[in-house]
This record gives structure tokens, sequence and C-alpha cells, in this order.
């Protein structure tokens, strides 16, 4: 069976105490269940600071973003050789706010998971559609195709590692929760999808679900097969709301 993962994403917030106050919460009250991955993505700025706190815990540590870049003129990014030096297992791709506030393409997202599975960390790729095309019967469609987008320039080898996260934009931060029943049916898709890729690795890939998930929304949405965990945002940010989705997951 596939072991779940609840993955908080911090996006722009914290300061060096808050971040402090939250991790030590999460190490302190979290049981050393190991049945769920759990990790949690910082700004940037902040890994060392988080990296140093998580030190020989069983919480690993995902950044927000990476360049396909190795190095070079790319002014304001970061690589995933610098990540990694400080212990970056994971990394989100391709996340709504940064197609929709960024620019970011399907074509940048394969690009980024490229580079980030070339350097031994795991990709969590993000895919979800917008409300109007939710409403028009697109959802299928657009998850697909930003999906394919990757699974096209994903090697067999390594796909089976991948982490996709569903998280429909219209979910996200706002309250609204796909219904355990709307969230399986696309990660039932999705999985049959990776399945005409490879169907080895279809069973193994974890696909989360995120947008809104808080600790009384978790259980019934872990529950649900294809559901593997979590990609939580806003109730990350408080370590009895997360530590209570990793417990559900
Ligand atoms: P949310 O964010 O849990 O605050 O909706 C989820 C995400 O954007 O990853």
């Amino acid at each position: 069976m596939r072991k779940s993962i609840v993955a908080g994403n911090w996006k722009m917030n914290g300061n060096l105490a808050a971040n402090a106050e939250l991790v030590t919460g999460l190490l302190s009250t979290r049981s050393g269940s190991d049945n769920v991955d759990v990790l949690v993505c910082p700004p940037a700025v902040y890994i060392p600071q988080v990296a140093a706190l998580l030190q020989d815990s069983n919480i690993s540590l995902g950044a927000q973003n990476a360049s396909a870049f190795e190095k070079g003129a790319y002014t304001g990014d970061l690589s995933l050789s610098m990540l990694a030096e400080f212990g970056v297992q994971y990394v989100i791709l391709g996340h709504s706010e940064r197609r929709a506030l960024f620019g970011e393409d399907d074509a940048q997202v394969a690009d980024k998971f490229r580079a980030v599975v070339a350097a031994g960390v795991t990709p969590i790729v993000c895919i979800g559609e917008t409300l109007q095309e939710r409403q028009a019967g697109q959802t299928l469609d657009v998850v697909s195709r930003q999906l394919r987008a990757v699974l096209d320039v994903a090697d067999k080898a390594t796909l089976a590692n991948a982490v996709v996260a569903y998280e429909p934009v219209w979910a996200i931060g706002t309250g609204l929760t796909a219904t355990p029943e709307q969230a399986q049916e696309v990660h039932q898709a999705l999985r049959a999808l990776i399945a005409e890729y490879d169907a080895a690795a279809a069973l193994k890939v974890r696909i989360l679900y995120g947008g809104s998930v808080t600790a009384d929304s978790a259980a019934q949405l872990f529950g649900k097969p294809d559901i593997d965990g979590g990609l939580v945002g806003g109730a990350s940010l408080k370590a009895k709301d997360f530590l209570a989705i990793c417990s559900a997951a």
C-alpha cells in the first residue's frame, strides 16, 4: 500500500520567532508514528532555520519552488543543488499561485520536474482547475493536460516516486473544500492517466488533495481509495491543526 503524505505549504508566511514556535510545537506533540510522511515547506529564506530545527526528527523539509536551471544569470532564483545542500527533500512545483501570479506554464513545470528528479529530490506536482473550468465541465481535461505535461518528460525509473497534488483552484484558501467524492473522482482519473504511461508506477504514485483541508475535513478525504494525503496551506500554520490532519492520514 501507499504510505500517506501530509505536506505543509507555509506560502509567504512566518518569521524567525513564529517558525521556531510552530516547529517546536510540531516536534513536541507529534507521536512517533511513522505510517505517514510529514513535511513542511517554509519560505526559502527560512529553510536553514527550519532544517536546523528539524534535525534528527521524523519531519522532512520541502521547498515551495525551484529553478529548472543549474546556475547562472537567473536573478532571484534558487537551484536544486542549493536547496539540496540545506536538506530539502521535496519541492512543490506548479502551484496554482505560481501559475496564476507568476505565469508558470505546463512547459516550465515540466522543465522543473526534470531538474527536481535529476537532483534526487521528490517533486510534488500541483494541478487543478479553476471554478470557471469546473463549471464548464472541463475539470478532467484541464488536470489531464497539466499532468500529461509532466508525464511526457518523466522517466519510468523515477515516476513511481513522484507525488501529485490535486488542488482545485476554487478550493485554495477559500474555505470551500471539494467533497470527498469530487476529489476521489479526479484522483481516480489521474491514476488512470498515469497508468497509461506506466501501470506499476500508477499504483505507487501518491496523489494528495489540497484546498482548504482542515482537521475536520481531512479524515473523510483521506478515507477515499485514491487520496493519499494532503497538501495543506492555512491549516499548516498552527501546530495543533496540522498535527490533527497528519493523524487523519
Ligand atoms: P489552503 O492551501 O489549505 O490554505 O487552501 C492549500 C495550498 O495552496 O497548497
